[in-house]
């Protein structure tokens, strides 16, 4: 694509550092909060939801760009407060949206990320602006804009000289009414292929609805995103805005509880409740890890049963491909920092259960066949 001379993909992944936050790495960056902030008990109730989550950054606007005039237009320097100290009394990071050049100057000393949001992804004078900070800028997707028109907008605030750009998918207008708009989940990979930004995904503004936030964040990570920005609300049907796409505390918490497989899935990491919980948060977590592993031993035990149909009886074990899983396992071992012993030890043990249990079935199997030949012969 001509033009992207900052944004387009060079050799390597741009990685966001921000205040001990990594956006583009390894692990997945959970972001949430309320749509507008509302009174220092919200924002409180929010981080503390966040916090327990496993969330790295709390949201909330106090500059609401509103696509009715009459509607909330957020409470600006009042609430940024209540924004700012809720994410120090959580030891979040915090992220806002800006407008115009006053709400820019009001908030940048005091966030650690800038949003610009969908309605003013192509104010290319705000680009320019953001692009002349020293802070990290999410950039989202505006609401009918191409791939094209939004890697270019994120152009815009590269040269002039701010490189801290996160991609923001949060779904696109189109002629589904069934949701609040489309997500356009494909523009993940298409923007990763085209930009070394990092992605994420926005999957509340994009349903518009509490129901459909789980599995889009799943598939959102599936997917390639870099993280989530979700709303969520202390009380999401007294909230001022956009309260029906926002997440209950209880809601958002067992999202994160489930992300973290779907992380694992594609080699990302997600870890509800943040690195060095609680003894029972961490107890939780082991709880969680080892059901995955009874669970994932239980999908191997069938797939070899589906194996053994497949198999004469005198071919049941097979030691050369054994040594080459072990081998395998063991490298990949070292790599995690798991003592390589364990697998050496742990492996030959499931290969054994794999293995009776084969050989049991086919003596069944032969012994079905036996009887249904000596039934047949004897008629
Ligand atoms: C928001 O994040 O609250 C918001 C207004 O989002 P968008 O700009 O994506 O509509
Ligand atoms: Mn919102």
């Amino acid at each position: 694509m001509k033009d992207l001379k900052l944004a387009g993909l060079k050799t390597a992944r741009s990685a966001i550092e921000v205040n001990g936050v990594t956006i583009g790495g390894k692990e997945i960056i959970l972001m949430g909060g309320p749509c507008a902030v509302e009174s220092s008990l919200q924002m409180s109730q929010s981080a503390e939801t966040v916090k327990k989550a496993g969330g790295k950054i709390l949201r909330g606007g106090v500059f609401k760009p509103r696509t009715s005039p009459y509607s909330f237009q957020g409470l600006g320097l009042e609430g940024l407060n209540y924004l700012v100290q809720a994410a120090k009394e959580q030891n979040l990071l915090c992220v806002t949206e800006v407008i115009d050049a006053p709400s820019l100057d009001l908030v940048v000393d005091k966030v650690d990320i800038i949003q610009i949001g969908a309605r003013n992804m192509q104010n290319f004078e705000l680009l320019k602006l953001v692009g002349k900070i020293k802070k990290p800028i999410i950039l989202k997707r505006g609401l009918s804009a191409t791939i094209e028109e939004w890697l270019l907008a994120a152009e815009y605030i590269l040269a002039a000289g701010n490189p801290q750009v996160i991609l923001c998918e949060r779904g696109i207008r189109t002629f589904e009414p069934s949701t609040r708009n489309t997500l356009d989940l494909s523009a993940v990979g298409v923007a990763k292929e085209l930009s070394h930004l990092p992605v994420i995904v926005d999957p509340s503004h994009a349903a518009g609805r509490r129901d459909l936030i789980a599995s889009l964040s799943k598939a959102a990570i599936a997917a390639g995103a870099d993280g989530l920005l979700i709303e969520t609300h202390p009380n999401p049907a007294e909230a001022v805005s956009d309260g029906p796409q926002s997440l209950t505390p209880e809601q958002f918490v067992q999202l994160a509880e489930e992300l973290g497989v779907v992380a694992g899935s594609v080699k990302r990491v997600f870890t509800c409740g943040g690195q060095g919980g609680t003894l029972e948060a961490l107890r939780t977590q082991i709880d969680r890890v080892d059901q995955s592993i009874i669970e994932l031993l239980a999908d191997r035990m069938q797939i070899v049963r589906n194996i053994g149909d497949q198999k004469r009886l005198d071919r049941v074990k097979d030691i050369s491909r054994q040594n080459e899983i072990i081998q395998r396992l063991v490298n990949l071992a070292a790599d995690l920092q798991l003592p390589p012993d364990l697998v050496k030890r742990l492996y030959p043990l499931i290969f054994e259960f794999g293995v009776q249990s084969q050989i049991k079935s086919k003596l069944a199997q032969d012994k079905e066949l036996d009887s249904s030949l000596y039934t047949f012969g004897s008629k």
